[in-house]
């Protein structure tokens, strides 16, 4: 094993990680929205959920709150990539605010599934976190028609009104396992149950997941950077510990790592959540070289290549500038 050689420190660097298509573009939208209107910009809710960005947005010019009514009459605000439900669209066209909209194109093909599906009848099943902004905002596309599935666990409590006309959804940043259990059970209940049309969670979930167990099995340790409201970053470090992790640790940052997680550990994993900046990742591998982890190594399970457009409101305001 890995840890039978202990003067060989080496550090094991998935990839991909960090940020995904979705993260890039709506960071980028606040950037280039301060660039072409001038600070301040009003954010609805965290752009991504990382202290990090959100922080070096806000000295850039971003002003982040939690809902429309903070917003002056009139300003910009930018939603975030998580999404918002339908009805935070008409309360800010009610306060004249000039609306920018940052979620995800695979967050709104969720959301449009589950229009689809509320349309024609279905009581949706949307599997995913309690209070996630991105469940909330999902839900809000037919709040009378979806119910929440918060894991396996949740299975037995829900009530539909014909449980031969179900349809199930997910959230975009699940563990891939942990979902297909709880699929399996929704199943065993509602055996009529149809499945969306293409996978809920979003391919950066997926291969970062697949990444980080590559390495796992190996790693007496395994780091992941991302705060800890970042749902696809905590699923990395359940899913690193399912696949034999000795070990795993999120931190936001490298002074979060306590250097006594480095004892007897040989090998150590190291990767990073969609919404966290390659830079807090180099941050890491500095400190873990100051402690002797000078070897690493980076196992590649994907290439990707995916990027998505800017939205347009901003991209047509962008020109008449
Ligand atoms: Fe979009 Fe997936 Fe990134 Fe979320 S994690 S922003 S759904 S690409």
């Amino acid at each position: 094993s890995a840890s039978a050689d202990a003067s060989r420190k080496r550090v094991l660097l998935a990839a991909p990680r960090g940020y995904c298509a979705g993260v890039d573009r709506a960071v980028q939208t606040v950037e280039r929205a301060l660039e072409r209107y001038g600070a301040p910009v009003y954010v609805r809710k965290q752009i991504v959920h990382n202290k990090h960005v959100v922080k070096t947005l806000e000295e850039r010019g971003a002003v982040f709150v939690e809902e429309n009514e903070e917003v002056p009459q009139g300003s910009i605000v930018i939603f975030s990539a998580h999404g918002v439900a339908p009805e935070v669209h008409d309360q800010a066209s009610q306060r004249r605010l000039r609306t920018i909209d940052a979620t995800c194109p695979l967050v709104t093909k969720v959301h449009k599934e589950a229009v689809r599906f509320a349309d024609e009848g279905y009581d949706i099943l949307l599997i995913g976190h309690e209070g996630h902004e991105e469940v909330i905002g999902t839900t809000g596309e037919a709040p009378e028609h979806i119910k929440l599935v918060d894991g396996p666990e949740g299975v037995a409590q829900v009530e539909v009104r014909d449980p031969s006309k179900v349809a199930w959804l997910s959230q975009t940043t699940l563990s891939v396992d942990e979902t297909e259990q709880t699929v399996a059970k929704l199943r065993e209940r509602f055996p009529q149950m149809i499945d969306p049309p293409s996978d809920d969670i979003c391919y950066a979930t997926q291969n970062r997941q697949v990444a980080v167990k590559r390495i796992a099995p190996q790693s007496d340790l395994v780091i992941v950077v991302g705060s800890t409201n970042s749902s696809n970053s905590v699923r990395l470090v359940e899913v690193a510990l399912e696949a034999g992790a000795g070990s795993a640790y999120l931190v936001d940052r490298a002074d979060e790592i306590d250097p006594s997680w480095f004892e007897g550990a040989s090998t150590v994993g190291l990767t990073s959540g969609a919404s966290v900046p390659e830079e807090l990742v180099q941050g890491v591998l500095a400190l873990l070289a100051e402690h002797g982890y000078t070897d690493v190594e980076e196992v590649r399970s994907a290439q990707e290549k995916l990027l998505f457009a800017l939205p347009h409101e901003l991209r047509r305001n962008l020109k008449e500038s």
